[in-house]
């Protein structure tokens, strides 16, 4: 819908980006809106990643991963070192599933700190800019710049809220986490799914002994909705888009379908078969697919069964945070969790950022080129860990952690042994993204 399009003007991002002297290299290939978890929506191909199974990294040996999605082009292009950082949205996890997939650190920060003016809009609710690069402290770095008020996105948080949380902050009991107190860190059982390979699980309990031998207290947790975030998700991600994208309709911008005016009344055609023919040939099947998901849930006759109801489950998602969290939600969301009072409260939570090492880009394609019509659901599966931070509005990193090679020896995961490493994903209570990043820090 957007092949030829050019935007006449820059997103606050950018403009942010090059006042502190940043030089904008280029975009990203990535999947079409945001809409994809493999990065092969695209109108332009798959997205291929640089890392390759059968313990091959270089191009043109092996057969290629998948980098993730749907910012998977800008992941590929800060692991293979063309750029220092690189931005993408994360609506539902895809900063941090490319990020995991191709071994480097993403993060999705606490929704509304980062100006979403100009960017493509794919759910706002859940939209958020989100950074990839190497590094954590470049991550950082980057998050900084970009981290402030601006008053042409109606969402961004006001500079009165911001330093109030800063002020939450600051409580003794809270800034003295890391420096002088040990973090308690949640670890959700509901995380721990059926679905996680050997070496994921394996790496993630790694990950939390590190840091127990650093000092840490380990505290299981329980996020009772988690189960039913996934659903939710892509009943409220698709209803949002599907309004969002209403406005690709061959009169304003972007493509036209051939032959037809602005009215569609050339051959005496009403503006529906022009607003009908542009959608079906200017946008791919991924995107149709979601507009059709998104404008059934909410018809009349859908509307109590599937959009509210979701509504509801993501108030019960953060309702299970804001019950495991110690720092209380500087929004002051008062909604009742499922989950029974947690005794011990805690300051972080670590799980896996996806349940497997990233697919090869054959076996994705051939799934989706299969006749089954349950393909789809394959990737929607892969975004399990990722959408309940981002329906709640959380800060969440994904950090690059060396595999543990798994003692039940998967055929799958033996091959992948080039690739080395898995995306551990840290979640903070709102506005917390500072410990979020530190604790990052701490397992690089
Ligand atoms: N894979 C999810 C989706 O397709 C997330 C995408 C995103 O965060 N942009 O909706």
């Amino acid at each position: 819908m957007l092949e030829k399009f050019s935007s006449p003007f820059d997103a606050t991002v950018i403009k942010t980006l090059e006042d502190a002297g940043a030089v904008i290299g280029g975009k990203t290939n990535l999947d079409e809106f945001g809409m994809g978890s493999y990065s092969t929506h695209s109108r332009f191909g798959p997205v291929k990643s640089s890392f390759f199974v059968r313990g091959k990294e270089r191009q043109g040996e092996g057969e290629p991963l998948s980098a993730g999605g749907s910012s998977g082009g800008s992941a590929v292009a800060v692991a293979t070192n063309q750029c220092y950082a690189a931005l993408g949205t994360d609506t539902g996890g895809s900063v941090r599933l490319p990020a995991a997939y191709t071994g480097v650190v993403g993060l999705k920060p606490s929704y509304g700190l980062i100006s979403r003016w100009g960017v493509v809009a794919y759910a706002n609710s859940l939209d958020t800019v989100g950074i990839i690069a190497r590094r954590t402290s470049t991550v950082r770095e980057v998050f900084d710049v970009l981290n402030h008020h601006d008053a042409r996105d109606p969402t961004s948080l006001s500079t009165f809220t911001r330093s109030r949380i800063a002020q939450a902050l600051l409580q003794p009991q809270l800034s003295s986490r890391l420096s002088s107190r040990p973090l308690r860190i949640g670890v959700p059982l509901e995380y721990n799914l059926a679905e996680l390979t050997p070496t994921v699980r394996e790496t993630w309990l790694s990950t939390l002994k590190t840091l127990e031998g650093q000092g840490h207290s380990l505290h299981p947790i329980s996020l009772p909705s988690t189960k039913h975030a996934l659903s939710a998700y892509y009943i409220l991600a698709p209803a949002e888009a599907s309004s969002n994208l209403a406005k690709y309709d061959g009169v304003r911008y972007g493509t036209r379908a051939d032959g037809l005016d602005k009215t569609g009344d050339e051959n005496g055609d009403s503006s529906d078969y022009l607003y009908a023919r542009t959608r079906g040939e200017g946008f791919g099947d991924e995107v149709r697919r979601r507009i059709l998901l998104g404008s059934f849930s909410l018809s009349a006759d859908a509307m109590d069964n599937y959009f509210l109801q979701a509504q509801r489950v993501r108030r019960l998602v953060q309702a299970d945070f804001d019950n495991a969290f110690a720092l209380n939600n500087p929004l002051g969301d008062e909604s009742q969790s499922q989950a029974p009072p947690s005794t011990t409260k805690v300051d972080i939570i670590i799980g896996p950022t996806t349940s497997s090492l990233p697919p090869t880009l054959s076996s994705i394609t051939e799934d989706e080129n299969s006749a089954s019509n349950t393909a789809p659901l394959h990737s929607y599966v892969t975004d399990a860990c990722t959408v309940p931070a981002s329906l709640a509005g959380l800060p969440a990193i994904s950090v690059p952690v060396s595999v543990v090679p798994s003692s039940s020896t998967g055929s799958d995961e033996s091959r992948h042994e080039g690739f080395g490493k898995i995306g551990i994903q840290i979640i903070g209570q709102y506005g917390d993204d500072e410990l979020v990043l530190r604790v990052a820090e701490l397992l690089e």
